[in-house]
């Protein structure tokens, strides 16, 4: 029997937005079983828990798999991000590019990544150019200042990071 070929997306996903989920949905095609690897990253001082962030993606990927695309998963992580690759036997890391900005950064951390593991392959994919622009960093920043989310997200979300400003606003 062939093996499963497997492919992890990693991010923070803080929250998930239409841009990863156009990325989700171009994934699930090129793989047999899709891991949504969502980082801790407190370095990034998420506005979501971990446990926010994975069930928000949970539930907005949930439509996404099955009739012969990919298994989809959703689990944390907290290591390097070339050793939970190798840990759950990933041989594709899927990665999304927006624009020119976000190249530099990709490229170095490929480099890297093909020094410490040579059998793993990272894949850039696009989104439709609906979703290229958008970004987890915008859309909260748009949101906590009062600004129309829902282009950018799903309803759901949209409804959490509303609720999370109202939150804030009380100083809760
Ligand atoms: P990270 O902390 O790794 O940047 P993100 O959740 O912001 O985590 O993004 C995860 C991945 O999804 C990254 O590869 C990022 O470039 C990609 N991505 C995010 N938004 C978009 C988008 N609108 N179009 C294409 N790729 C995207």
């Amino acid at each position: 029997m062939l093996k499963r070929r497997v492919g992890l997306y990693p991010g923070t996903f803080d929250p998930v937005t239409l841009g990863h989920l156009d990325i989700i949905t171009r994934a699930v095609k090129l793989v047999d079983d899709l891991v949504i690897g969502v980082a801790t990253n407190p370095s990034k001082s998420p506005l979501f828990s971990l446990e926010e962030r994975i069930g928000m993606v949970k539930h907005e990927t949930a439509p996404l798999a099955g009739d012969g695309r990919a298994t989809i998963t959703v689990q944390t992580f907290d290591t390097l991000l070339i050793k939970y690759a190798e840990q759950i036997g990933a041989s594709v890391i899927v990665r999304g590019l927006r624009a020119v900005s976000d190249f530099e950064y990709e490229f170095q951390m490929v480099a890297m990544n093909q020094r410490l593991n040579t059998e793993i392959e990272t894949v850039f994919l696009m989104a439709s150019d609906r979703y290229q622009f958008i970004s987890s960093r915008f859309v909260k920043e748009i949101g906590a200042l009062g600004g129309d989310v829902s282009h950018f997200v799903s309803k759901r979300v949209a409804a959490r990071l509303n609720e999370r400003f109202a939150e804030r606003a009380k100083g809760r």
